[in-house]
């Protein structure tokens, strides 16, 4: 096995662009990040992964609230490629829109024990919700009773990006300080991970890492060859114990990923901590 990806978003129909984000934002983005959407089967998908010798953690999708797609059905898609293909995808996080009320718990609590998913994600630009707003921390309260992790966005987002107002997607939901610290110093028992370099908010992301030993991060969603100097040092040094790989695929290619990490400068037993033994430890992968 050469990687764990804990960040993988199903490139096959339910999850289209245009299914998570409308029209206008399908059209506009491949054309800003210089790409094209292409709709795999479930067994391309797969077989991609297959191919380069990952194991994967599929995300659903729910932004329902904020951006007012409905996306439903995407954690029982996901639940679907895992019990289809388990030798290339081992897990999955649920993606539930936190202003579902008592709904959000409820589907937290069946995509664990019914459909078998792992954690939960929040994309918070995407879903308009600050994490460490008290209405949602049942949500969290229901994550330490059925004691999976919980990861958030950190960062700018790729969704809206280049648009006049952004499409109305807001940056400051993803602030590492106080948003995603405050849930960590009230939720001591809670993994969280936070998702992407979270520029531009860096230090107060390594800050975080630094102080709350509940949270962790992924790598996904940034070419390695651009990650800022003070990131690489804490991979390489004191926060070697906290990063693992995501791609962010499809946006990502997991082999451009990977090919960069790999001949960036890391120790040896760095590289795979972040590739997978950091991954095994922190989310409890049986792999
Ligand atoms: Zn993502």
């Amino acid at each position: 096995m050469r990687a764990i990806d804990v960040h993988v978003h199903p490139s096959t129909a339910p999850f289209c662009y245009e299914r998570r984000w409308g029209k206008e934002v399908a059209e506009f983005m491949p054309k800003y990040y210089r790409m094209e959407e292409k709709i795999r089967t479930d067994e391309e998908l797969a077989e991609e992964f297959r191919a380069l010798d990952i194991k994967a953690l599929l995300i659903g999708w729910d932004g329902q609230a904020e951006s007012g797609y409905d996306t439903s059905g995407t954690n029982d898609e996901v639940a679907g490629l895992i019990k289809k293909f388990p030798d290339v995808f081992i897990g999955g996080w649920a993606m539930i829109d936190p202003w579902k009320g008592k709904w959000a718990a409820r589907e937290l609590e069946r995509c664990i024990k019914e459909l078998g998913l792992m954690g939960l994600k929040f994309q918070q630009s995407a879903q308009g919700f600050f994490p460490n707003d008290r209405r949602f921390y049942p949500l969290y309260e229901k994550c330490v009773e059925l004691n999976v992790p919980v990861s958030f966005h950190t960062g700018t987002t790729g969704i809206g990006a280049g648009m006049p107002g952004g499409h109305g997607y807001r940056l400051k939901y993803t602030k590492p300080v106080p948003y995603i610290d405050d849930v960590a110093a009230d939720f001591p028992d809670l993994t969280i991970i936070m998702i992407h370099p979270a520029w531009p908010w860096i230090e107060e992301q390594i800050a975080v890492l630094l102080h709350k030993a509940n949270v962790f991060n992924d790598l996904s969603g940034w070419a390695p060859k651009y990650f800022p100097e003070n990131l690489k040092r804490e991979i390489n040094g004191r926060l070697q114990d906290k990063f693992m790989y995501g791609s962010d695929y499809p946006e990502i290619p997991p082999k451009r990923w990977l090919d960069e990490f790999e001949v960036g400068g890391y120790k040896p037993e760095v590289v795979k901590k972040v590739l997978y033994k950091n991954a095994r430890r922190i989310l409890k992968l049986a792999v």
